[in-house]
């Protein structure tokens, strides 16, 4: 099932029905308090075992165990087999057991850890516990090894489509690639919090310099951070708007952050699943995001190469060929990518999404096959020793000493390529390359070489249709499409809505969106709710939710609610109805109001000289005076209240009545 599908439910709603507690082991330590924090939000009661719980607390959770006060107990994986877990499990009651990211057990996938091994001994020591294994991420294979090392064989399997058709896919040819990522962020993602992945560590930290200076509010992740940074930044994601985290891959995993706008990489992924899994944490809300990705040559060239520096087996490597080949594909693709992409997980889309570049902006081709063989017969020429600097200086006949050094301008490809500029030639070898006609030799300090499968191009037997790569990102620069616009009216509500859940959420010490999704917020503003029952009715606002925090955000909402009539509207309608002869209590009947209400119309209505007091209570003169009387010796910090009139009378006048007779001692005395 996709990232944001709704795999937790999966088991968590099975764990609360069941009698006992249900054990979900997972490898995603730093984000346990996050999952349990949001859980008690929902009224459900859970708890984790980490390492970063102190004697105490790990004593804590034990009790809640056994006195069964738990539904739902986080566990990580190293845990499990420790004699005090074993024992622990023998005496409480288990309602099951979920092994999320369940793909970490298998070699075979992008994420293997060795911990997982160790799961076994759940199916081994307690068969009787039904179990569950979930993953947002899975090939064929990797699917295989689950079922095989988690002993689930009999189990049913879910495979849930993996669409994410709120994400808009997006890879573009790298020019200058951070300035086309500052576009980006700047045309489409001002203000929204995003992830950009890059390889290195060092490419992070000064990716995340430069945005800094250039305005964009950005933080640093990789994993020699440190701890305590690390897990700063992460909370400052997690906890504040608007931030965007520059990582490698290690970061991200199980990051449960619904409103992820935009996902970038600067760098190509080395598979398609880890492209899947990365991208796929953009939009968990369903609201609109994107992926966009800038890919160049040299992603290429860097790619083949740590694989082929990679010590891991032959069949291991020949496992990472295959899947960089498959991501190479996709990047030069030039029909849908979400088909190509769903396709690579086994899904079927009959018709192109309509929410990716390629089919947003058709990708022209043209018949590369002249220009192919002009840049393969020049790389045979200069005997395979260059790469694709020199080898476009010769195919554009820029005579340099190097190159005269070692007589290439005297070669029979100098010069032959002209027609073509630089960046065009760029793009032909990078397709080249992509497609398997060049191989890179690393030991040949990165020179391109034939192999064989580029002899039919040669030969002039293959006809090869190479794509016209699409880089002016200016043009291309657009709002996302499916991006509610928020209209400036509408934009102090929703700026208030956001400030009014970010007080409660730093109140408690947790992330905003544990208190609402942008998507409800965005619900409120649609619906305008007007009471707890109108709220109630909003997708995301739970029993709980409502109890904690209905009245706040109702509040916030009746300050800017138009439809709300001004009183002095309502308070005309009674009168009107009141002039044309109506009784209280037929008017409160007539337009759906309490007594109180009406009668609070009519005050209003004394109150400034419109109604007279004996058209509206039946009191003697006496009694007014003797309320009057009271009303003067009430003392100043009281004399906006009701409560102490009412009591002196012992309850014989009502507080409408008493209101109205205040209004007009009021209104004759001249107070108002
Ligand atoms: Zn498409």
């Amino acid at each position: 099932m996709p990232t944001g599908g709704g795999k937790s439910l999966c088991y968590q709603i099975p764990a609360i029905i069941r009698p006992g507690v249900g054990v979900v082991v997972s490898p995603l330590i730093a984000l346990m308090q996050d999952q349990v924090s949001a859980l008690h939000v929902l009224g459900v009661r859970a708890a984790f075992l980490n390492s970063t719980l102190s004697m105490d607390e790990v004593r804590h959770v034990e009790y809640q165990l056994e006195s069964n006060q738990l539904d739902l107990l986080y566990i990580a994986p190293e845990r499990l087999t420790s004699e005090w877990t074993q024992r622990l499990f023998q005496r409480i009651h288990i309602a099951l057991f979920a092994i999320d990211e369940a793909h970490c057990v298998s070699q075979w996938g992008h994420d293997f850890r060795t911990d997982y091994l160790q799961l076994s001994v759940l199916h081994e020591k307690f068969p009787d516990i039904p179990r569950i294994a979930l993953t947002a991420t899975a090939d064929e294979k990797t699917r295989e090894e689950i079922v095989k090392r988690l002993d689930l064989a009999q189990a049913k399997a879910f495979i849930s489509g993996f669409d994410r058709p709120n994400i808009q896919y997006r890879i573009v040819q790298k020019q200058n690639a951070r300035q086309q990522l500052l576009n980006f962020i700047k045309n489409e993602h001002a203000g929204d919090a995003g992830i950009i992945y890059c390889l290195s560590r060092k490419k992070v930290e000064a990716t995340a310099e430069w945005l800094v200076s250039k305005g964009i509010n950005a933080l640093p992740y990789h994993a020699r951070l440190g701890n305590e940074i690390k897990q700063q930044n992460q909370h400052r994601f997690l906890m504040e708007e608007g931030i965007v985290i520059v990582a490698t891959i290690a970061f991200g995993m199980g990051i449960d952050k619904p409103n992820v706008r935009f996902v970038a990489h600067l760098d190509l992924p080395k598979s398609i699943e880890g492209y899947y899994q990365e991208t796929g944490r953009a939009g968990r809300d369903g609201q609109a995001a994107n992926a966009w990705m800038a890919y160049g040559l040299q992603d290429v060239i860097t790619l083949r190469q740590m694989l082929s520096g990679s010590d891991a087996d032959e069949v291991h490597k020949r496992v990472e060929y295959h899947k960089l080949e498959s991501m190479l594909a996709l990047c030069e693709l030039v029909s849908c990518r979400r088909q190509a992409l769903l396709n690579y997980f086994g899904d079927q889309l009959n018709q192109p999404c309509g929410n990716c570049d390629t089919c947003l902006h058709p990708v022209e081709t043209w018949d590369g096959t002249v220009v192919a063989q002009q840049a393969l017969s020049c790389i045979y020429r200069t005997e395979q020793r260059f790469g694709a600097s020199y080898l476009i200086d010769v195919l554009l006949g820029k005579s340099n000493d190097r190159l005269i050094g070692f007589g290439h301008d005297k070669q029979s490809t100098f010069g032959i390529g002209k027609q073509l500029d630089e960046k065009q030639w760029r793009s032909v070898f990078r397709q080249l390359v992509a497609k398997g006609y060049v191989a890179v030799d690393f030991e040949g300090y990165g020179a391109f070489r034939l192999t064989e499968q580029c002899r039919p191009v040669l030969r002039g037997e293959e006809t090869l249709m190479l794509r016209k790569d699409f880089v002016d990102e200016k043009t291309n620069a657009r709002k996302t499409v499916t991006k509610r616009a928020i209209k400036a009216a509408e934009n102090n509500l929703w700026e208030a809505l956001r400030k009014k859940r970010r007080e409660l959420a730093d109140a408690q010490d947790l992330p905003p969106f544990v208190i609402f999704h942008d998507a409800t917020l965005m619900a409120m503003m649609d619906e305008m709710p007007q009471n707890q029952e109108q709220l109630s009715r909003i997708s995301g606002v739970g029993d709980k939710k409502l109890e904690l925090y209905g009245d706040d955000f109702l509040t916030v909402l009746r300050e800017f609610d138009e439809s709300v009539e001004p009183l002095v509207d309502t308070v005309g309608e009674t009168l009107a109805l009141f002039r044309l002869g109506y009784s209280v209590e037929k008017i409160a009947l007539h337009r759906q109001l309490k007594d109180e209400t009406v009668y609070n119309h009519l005050a209003k209505a004394i109150a400034e000289g419109q109604v007279k007091l004996d058209d509206v209570v039946s009191l003697n003169e006496n009694e007014i005076q003797a309320i009057e009387d009271v009303i003067v010796n009430l003392p100043e910090e009281n004399k906006n209240s009701l409560k102490p009139l009412f009591e002196h009378f012992e309850g014989e006048y009502s507080y409408s009545v008493l209101r109205c007779v205040r209004a007009s001692f009021q209104q004759s005395a001249g107070l108002l």
